[in-house]
């Protein structure tokens, strides 16, 4: 079904490319308003993962997520910038353990997870990388203090909606211009008359952590997007 991003941040981060017969790429982000793909609704919940792997990006933070999520929601992670798995690392939650990298604590504020942090190396002496468990909304109050976070709730809200018709979008990047073809046809934009990129479409790069990771960090740098109806 042709579906729009109806409800949500300004910008969300597509996932789920393969239970769409059209749509973006995964990992590339779409503007709040935005027709993108023919779809599932199902999308949704995918989107919501990216999305929130990138709003905590933004925080500064490096994000892992849990294999809890499914495989579709691990890729969703990735796509949307994910710096790893939290089950695929060798980690010990809350001391630590001979030859662990990571120790992962959990806390109410950060006092108690940097008190927590400094009883640790004074019994392991030896280097370790401390990873906390937080909701979205608590990314930012902890990013300063850890080298990265695992995010296990908190997803943001994501909506997708049905609509009648998917016109063509190209997006400059440059401007940050999407181009809803509803009428017309363009191949370069009006503001700086550079090639447009088609958003949405039928091609399939392979279902890679690699691909995912280079998509997210081609548009990294976008933080908002304009819609323009032509
Ligand atoms: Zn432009």
């Amino acid at each position: 079904m042709p579906l729009a991003y109806v409800g949500g941040p300004p910008v969300a981060v597509f996932a789920g490319s393969w239970l769409c017969s059209k749509s973006p790429i995964d990992g590339t982000p779409i503007a709040l308003g935005e027709p993108f793909g023919d779809c599932d609704p199902s999308v949704a919940r995918l989107m919501s993962i990216a999305t929130s792997v990138r709003l905590a990006k933004q925080a500064g933070a490096r994000v892992f997520v849990s294999r809890e999520l499914g495989e579709d929601g691990v890729d969703a992670a990735f796509a949307g910038g994910a710096d790893g798995v939290l089950e695929e690392l060798d980690y010990e939650v809350g001391r630590y353990r001979e030859g662990a990298k990571f120790v992962l604590f959990e806390g109410r504020d950060v006092a108690e997870v940097v008190n927590a942090v400094r009883r640790t190396a004074e019994e392991a002496r030896r280097p370790f990388d401390v990873l906390v468990a937080v909701d979205l909304g608590q990314v930012g109050v902890f990013a300063p203090y850890v080298d990265g976070v695992v995010l296990r709730g908190g997803w943001v809200e994501v909506e997708v909606g049905a609509t009648e018709v998917l016109p063509e979008v190209g997006r400059c990047v440059h401007c940050g211009v999407d181009y809803l073809m509803y009428s017309g046809a363009l191949r370069r934009c009006l503001y700086c008359g550079r090639r447009l990129a088609r958003v949405v479409t039928s091609v399939r790069p392979p279902r890679s952590r690699a691909v995912f990771r280079s998509i997210y960090r081609k548009y990294a740098s976008l933080p908002k997007i304009r819609l323009k109806i032509v």
